[in-house]
């Protein structure tokens, strides 16, 4: 136990007697006197006592010093003794002040560093005059073109840039997961890229990832996008004018055609079906079994017909579910088979299966209008069609 040290501050005999008295220790660390008695003998509050102790005596002790320069603090009362004694490595206000301005240092270099780390990883884009939409497939024609639509904003810098999926209303496509996969499959086809928006403040931490060893990765969702064609309105709007006329004239009785259809189809079943399961607190995984028990429904349904079954579907397994106490994860897992299964039911009974309008939470995604409006040239009757039934 170290000794406290006192520096007297006033030459009045009684409240130096006071100062001596708070701060007195027995060999064994205790108080030499019970604050209570000295608070009676010098007529003062107990609250008031430190204060007035601090008038006439300024106390420290060896066992609190600053952890940077060695100095020690001091002490206001004995609490604060106590709470140092408690926290060790405590600082003195002008390493406090340094330590605090050093790890803003630090932070402003790791920000720097993670800057420089996302750019190399996904530069800006200079104009490439090879690049062509017609070079891509059509999905992905239809996600750049769902990005141009939809997405199309004006950066801090007054240029363009085509926004996050998730930024997105209406949305960029029925699930995150097609999201996801047209998004991705854009970029590994070159038909864009993520964009580095290094004006906007966390920018980097919400939309990319620095690795540990230099390199990074982005978030399919949150990131930004750009085209190798300059930074430009005129010449994202030529862009976009370029990829409508592709997307529109495509041969809407071709197998690509018909393959997207189905696709985007089977992923509005499943949004309705997660928006459904959902209000019954129950996830709903769209994985390959999912899909296929949805694109089986859509052998013999329209989309706006499946929804019906999904209704049905849900109506029963949320009753199962109550009646036999079964756990939620395997509720969810029940649904493909019973939506199969239910298919079949109605299919070989000929029950007359009412089509369903698009669901207000369910609002149609930007690539499905563009399927439906452009490619198919359907419009909303695409919804009540059998996908691959080409009259209306
Ligand atoms: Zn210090």
């Amino acid at each position: 136990m170290a000794e406290i040290a006192l520096k007297f501050l006033t030459e009045d005999a009684v409240e130096c007697e006071l100062g001596r008295l708070y701060w007195a220790r027995e060999d064994d660390g205790s108080w030499s006197h019970r604050v209570k008695d000295l608070s009676e003998r010098f007529g003062v509050s107990v609250s008031k006592l430190p204060e007035r102790v601090g008038i006439a005596v300024c106390a420290t002790s060896g066992e609190c010093r600053c952890t940077d320069c060695g100095a020690t603090h001091i002490l206001h009362s004995r609490n604060h003794l106590l709470t140092m004694l408690k926290v060790p490595g405590m600082r003195c206000a002008d390493c406090a002040d340094l330590y605090a301005k050093r790890r803003e240092d630090e932070r402003k270099q790791a920000e720097y560093r993670d800057r420089l780390c996302v750019l190399r990883a996904f530069p800006e884009l200079d104009a490439d005059p090879n690049w062509s939409p017609r070079n891509l497939s059509l999905p992905h024609r239809v996600a750049l073109l769902a990005l141009l639509r939809g997405g199309t904003r004006t950066g801090e810098d007054g240029l363009p840039y085509l926004a996050a999926a998730e930024c997105m209303d209406p949305p960029f496509a029925p699930t995150q997961e097609l999201s996801l996969s047209l998004l991705s499959g854009l970029y590994h086809s070159g038909g864009a890229a993520p964009a580095p928006h290094l004006h906007a403040p966390n920018a980097i931490g919400e939309a990319f990832v620095c690795e540990p060893d230099g390199s990074a990765t982005y978030y399919v969702l949150r990131a930004r996008w750009q085209i190798p064609v300059g930074r430009s309105h005129d010449r994202y709007a030529s862009v976009l004018a370029n990829v409508e006329s592709l997307v529109a004239h495509e041969d809407h009785f071709g197998r690509d055609a018909l393959e997207l259809w189905i696709t985007i189809a089977t992923h509005e079943c499943i949004q309705y079906l997660r928006a459904r399961l959902n209000e019954h607190d129950l996830d709903l995984l769209c994985n390959e079994r999912l899909c296929q028990a949805v694109q089986h429904c859509l052998a013999f349904y329209s989309t706006s017909q499946v929804m019906n079954l999904e209704w049905s579907v849900v109506r029963d397994l949320v009753a199962y579910r109550t009646r036999k106490r079964i756990h939620p994860k395997h509720a969810s897992n029940l649904v493909p088979v019973r939506l199969e299964s239910y298919a079949d039911r109605a299919a070989a009974n000929g029950w007359d299966v009412r089509p369903y309008r698009r669901d207000w939470y369910c609002p149609q995604s930007l690539v499905s209008q563009l399927l439906y409006n452009l490619v198919l040239k359907y419009g909303d009757t695409g919804f009540d069609l059998l996908p691959g039934a080409h009259q209306p």
